[in-house]
């Protein structure tokens, strides 16, 4: 709770406590003038001194007298109400006259400041007893068990005592402010520099804060005697509330070593967060004693605003750049691929044929090369339209990407060609594998509407031991297809199969074919 007062205040409150603890001992003590003691006093005194004036008259039987002297006394005294003789029996035997209204039997018989009674003697005999009723005390009222002019008193003392206390401590404090241990022309110094410097003592106290400083600083900001640098709102760089364990000059005090570049914060009077890099140093007497810290704080708040605009615009750029890279895959994609069937074009087919033929003939490879051609397409188109005929040539590619997945190659050669390059297939792999895909494309009962079936033909050519270029082997392919044209369609023929005089004669020199 303390934290929160000003030392000011502290000093005032704690000032004002001795002050009204001292007026209640002193009370308790009874050292206090009591006004409503005295008064009773002096009433016992003139109830004794009437008491000895009434008894002699009583006893010399002049009750005239005795009537005229109580009515003259009630009449006389402001706080008399009324005055009673009563008989030794309990019988009045002289009053004024509203004395049964005003007496009354006073508790266990013992004079009260109001009721007193005196008693009266006949020589030594009891002859009865005086009574004298009177006024209430100007002020005998109580209030948690003390009088009420105490307690106003002690009201009095505490608003005007913490008013003058707090006003001369205020000036006192001006007087002793540590801040004067710095002389004006030092701080003048200070004042000039940019970077904010705090000086403080070895209890983290503010002895000087240079201007610099002080621009950073929250609302209301004042270096006052007793003002502890760690009561400040300091945040961390993720602009949490920072622990008092964590501040630099506390550190620097407990070890004696500088603690440099921390990084913190506050929040200035706008409520901006400043960002702020700190070095710490503890300040040593000359027997070795630590005395306190010197803090330099370094602005960066502008450095870092421009760093996290840097990081945003590094973050848009690699945004951008994952979207160049993805619409670049995706023109590629649109560039190498056949628009309707989503196989390679022939152009990508044949390039990096190219590339895979070399790797088989370098490293002693088998490869093969595959032409499929689906029969009587034409009538497909004619009977059923064109968009029917789009429709098989997707299926068909389909179930072929199915059969040939990577590193094979799939292309579309044109039409409803398309051409296929298996790696490491030889002739017992490439004519099973082509049989199987025959079978799956003519097992399907639904190619066209009413449950038509499409049937393909197949050519294939195999790389021999000779070494060979890509457009030999495209020509025996397309030679076995032909031939598997003429045999009746829906079959696979291997160039390998083909008589020797029809292979020689189709064979067209490689510069001159093109894809
Ligand atoms: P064959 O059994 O001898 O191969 O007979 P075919 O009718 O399939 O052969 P042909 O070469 O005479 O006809 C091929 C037909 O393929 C001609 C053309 O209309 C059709 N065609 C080529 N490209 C496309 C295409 O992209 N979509 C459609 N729907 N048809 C195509
Ligand atoms: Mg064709
Ligand atoms: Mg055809």
């Amino acid at each position: 709770m303390t934290r929160f007062l000003s030392p000011r205040l502290q000093v005032a409150i704690g000032l004002l406590s001795l002050t009204v603890s001292l007026i209640f001992i002193g009370s308790a003590l009874g050292l206090l003038p009591n006004e409503g003691r005295a008064e009773a006093e002096a009433r016992a005194t003139l109830s004794g001194a009437l008491a000895v004036q009434l008894a002699s008259l009583a006893s010399r039987n002049q009750a005239a007298a005795v009537q005229e002297t109580i009515d003259s006394v009630v009449e006389r005294g402001p706080d008399i109400l009324s005055i009673g003789i009563r008989d030794a029996e309990g019988h009045l035997t002289a009053s004024s006259k509203d004395h049964v209204q005003h007496w009354q039997d006073p508790p266990a018989g013992m004079s009260t400041p109001t009721l007193m009674q005196v008693p009266l003697l006949n020589g030594d005999t009891p002859a009865g007893r005086i009574e004298i009723a009177f006024a209430p005390l100007r002020d005998d009222s109580m209030l948690f068990g003390l009088p009420s002019k105490l307690l106003i008193f002690i009201g009095f003392i505490a608003g005007a005592g913490f008013a003058g206390y707090y006003f001369v401590l205020a000036r006192a404090l001006r007087e002793l402010d540590p801040g004067r241990a710095v002389p004006d022309r030092v701080k003048a110094a200070f004042d000039t520099l940019a970077e904010g410097v705090l000086i403080l003592d070895d209890e983290e106290r503010m002895l000087m804060a240079n201007r610099a400083f002080a621009d950073k600083m929250p609302k209301n900001f004042d270096p006052e005697l007793g003002r502890s640098a760690s009561d400040l709102p300091w945040l961390s760089q993720a602009a949490q509330p920072l622990a008092g364990e964590q501040l630099p000059w506390r550190i620097a005090m407990q070890t004696g070593h500088s603690v440099l570049g921390t990084a913190m914060g506050i929040r200035d009077s706008a409520g901006e967060m400043q960002r702020l890099i700190v070095n710490a140093t503890c300040i040593v007497d000359g027997k070795g004693v630590a005395r306190g810290v010197i803090a330099t704080f370094d602005d960066v708040t502008a450095m870092h605003r421009t760093n996290e605009q840097l990081k945003a615009s590094i973050h848009q750029l690699h945004l951008s750049q994952a979207k160049i890279s993805e619409q670049n895959e995706k023109l590629t994609r649109l560039a190498s691929s056949d628009p309707l069937t989503g196989c390679l074009n022939r152009r990508t087919f044949f390039e990096q044929a190219e590339r895979l033929l070399s790797v088989a003939l370098a490293a002693g490879q088998q490869l093969s090369f595959v032409m499929i051609d689906a029969d009587h397409f034409k009538a497909v188109n004619d009977e059923f339209g064109h968009l029917v005929g789009d429709g098989v040539l997707i299926g068909l590619a389909g179930l072929l990407k199915e059969c040939c997945r990577p590193p094979h190659l799939l292309g579309r050669y044109g039409g409803e060609e398309f051409c296929i390059l298996l790696v490491g297939a030889g002739d017992v792999e490439v004519e099973y594998w082509a049989e199987q895909v025959r079978v799956a494309i003519a097992g399907v009962r639904d190619w066209l509407p009413g449950g038509g079936r499409v049937t393909v033909s197949i050519g294939i050519a195999t790389l021999g031991r000779a070494p060979c270029a890509l457009a030999d082997l495209v020509k025996r392919a397309d030679d076995a297809l032909y031939a598997a044209k003429s045999r009746g369609r829906n079959r696979f023929v291997n160039w390998k199969s083909l008589p020797r005089k029809s292979k020689a004669a189709d064979i067209a020199p490689v510069a001159e074919r093109s894809f």
